[in-house]
């Protein structure tokens, strides 16, 4: 379906999606799909940038919105030997800037100061999240499965009440060092690290969190926030989008919160 355009101007947005062939686990490509469908049925233009590690620094700077998806150890850590240096510090300077982006699983935990490995190997993070991650190892269960969250208020402007729900599988706990930075709590699953009940994290325009699903088709609410961002920080207006038909993406959620309540 397509909405009218109720634009003064055409907007045109680059998005970087990081890592594709490394980085993307459980569906996580859907959410590109849908960020880029969601702006095409706006009339915003949009261009899809792939960064992988043969693609300049530079480009980096080019991009409106970052996505990057989840990975087992062994692909994190090719993708955490490359980003660190230039590109990770054109993806910090870009995040601290207030571009919006999505950071998935194995991405959320390269944000943040370091991930253990399930063998004990650390792997420096980027230290854009204010928070760490520790994998316990193989003998300790996975946090696995379908997942209900409620945002934060305070960090994200969804109406309070408004589920969002994923599926999870990570070995990684991360512990946030300012809990009221949390992206959402958790209702059902594990979320963070199954103990505290926080899931995610909101820095600056940026979201970490471990939902799959992926978390995009589900809760499309979401990438309308973040192309909204994206306009905004680009071109310094305020936008809101026409609204597109939801429902059935609405009653899909409506089913997984009467399931698990
Ligand atoms: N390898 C990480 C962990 O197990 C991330 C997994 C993922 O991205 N799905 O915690």
């Amino acid at each position: 379906m397509k909405a009218k355009n109720l634009f003064p101007k055409t907007y045109n947005l680059t998005i970087g999606w990081l890592y594709p062939e490394l980085m993307s686990t459980y569906g996580d490509r859907g959410n590109i799909i849908v960020l880029q469908k969601r702006c095409e049925w706006r009339n915003i233009n949009v261009r899809i940038e792939k960064i992988s590690p043969d693609t300049e620094y530079q480009i980096l700077d080019t991009c409106d919105l970052f996505f990057m998806g989840g990975a087992q150890d062994t692909q994190q850590e090719i993708v955490n030997h490359d980003l660190f240096g230039k590109k990770g510090s054109a993806l910090k300077k870009k995040i601290e800037q207030g571009t919006p982006g999505l950071f998935i699983c194995g991405a959320y935990q390269f944000l943040g100061k370091y991930y253990k490995t399930a063998d004990g190997k650390i792997l420096e993070g980027l230290k854009i999240f204010p928070s760490y991650t520790e994998n316990p190892g193989e003998n300790v269960n996975r946090l696995i499965g379908n997942i209900i969250i409620e945002p934060n208020s305070s960090t994200y402007n969804l109406k309070p009440k408004t589920y969002i729900v994923g599926f999870e599988n990570h070995g990684g706990r991360t512990y946030l060092e300012d809990k009221s930075m949390t992206f959402a709590t958790v209702k059902k699953g594990s979320g963070n690290n199954g103990k505290d009940k926080t899931e995610g994290i909101m820095y600056k325009n940026s979201i970490g969190t471990y939902l799959h699903g992926p978390i995009l088709p589900k809760n499309p609410e979401i990438a309308d926030w973040l192309i909204e961002k994206a306009v905004e920080v680009k071109y310094g207006e305020k936008i809101e989008l026409e609204p597109l038909d939801d429902s059935l993406e609405q009653k899909a959620k409506d089913v997984v919160v009467k399931r698990n309540s």
